[in-house]
């Protein structure tokens, strides 16, 4: 049978949320063996979100996962960490030591060939991911089937310069590490992750006809930044006059 993956999505209340969420679910639709866990970053599990992804009729674990209060305010804020921290934890408490671990948000382009390449991993695979800041991709540079560099256009001293969208990791090999982390630490939670699962350069395995076709896009919705608190206090304060 066909190892599950595990396909972890961070998501935030905002006005494209659900058209978001509607897009990538028409995509997992069609990938067999997936369990979607949604990582809202919300205080509560509202049940507008679980009647949204009953609907789908994708296996799901919807999970509450709100920022810490405290980073809300920095700039940059670590984006989809406390979410990824929450799929991180679920994991763990539920023992999974079968299957395959991927972080994919919920504004990402995905290829239906990704799922395949990926649900083989043996211990963490690597591929490119499109459309990532001024060299428009990232990947692993490969020679004679071994990943030897990477290619990115943002090193900043990160021993593991890739996306968090450009690798997939098996979850008996994750279980080894019982101090794997994802701190909140923006820019950096992709290396210090990898780092914290004990990953060799030898071990990589490389995907994607050895890391040469791009099967995922760091797409990037417009966006108006109206938070949809503010939308709620507004209709809430129009009905109490
Ligand atoms: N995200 C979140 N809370 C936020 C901002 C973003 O949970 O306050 C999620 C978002 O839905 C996405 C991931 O974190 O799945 C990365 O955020 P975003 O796409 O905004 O970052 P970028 O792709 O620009 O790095
Ligand atoms: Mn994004």
């Amino acid at each position: 049978q066909l190892p599950v993956i595990y396909f972890v999505t961070p998501t935030y209340p905002r006005r494209e949320q659900i058209p978001e969420l509607t897009r990538l679910a028409h995509t997992l639709l069609h990938v067999p063996r997936i369990h979607w866990l949604v990582a809202n970053d919300y205080e509560r599990c509202d049940t507008y979100m679980d009647m949204l992804l009953n609907r789908f009729g994708i296996p799901f674990t919807h999970l509450s996962s709100p920022m810490p209060h405290k980073f809300r305010s920095t700039k940059p804020a670590p984006r989809g960490v406390a979410n990824r921290r929450a799929a991180l934890q679920w994991i763990r408490q539920h023992n999974l030591t079968n299957g395959v671990l991927y972080f994919g948000d919920d504004d990402n382009t995905y290829d239906l060939r990704l799922f395949s390449e990926i649900r083989q991993t043996q211990r963490v695979s690597m591929f490119p991911v499109g459309l990532i800041a001024d060299y428009a991709v990232s990947g692993p540079v490969v020679r004679d089937g071994k990943v030897v560099a990477f290619l990115d256009s943002w090193v900043a001293g990160r021993r593991w310069p890739v996306d968090m969208a450009g690798f997939a990791v098996n979850l008996a090999y994750m279980s080894l590490y019982p101090n794997v982390n994802m701190p909140y630490k923006p820019g950096y939670e992709e290396d210090l992750f990898l780092r914290s699962i004990g990953l060799h350069i030898d071990q990589i395995e490389p995907r994607g006809m050895n890391c040469t076709e791009v099967l995922v896009w760091h797409t990037q919705t417009k966006s108006k930044k109206a938070p949809i608190v503010r939308l709620e206090k507004k209709f809430l304060d129009g009905r109490s006059n």
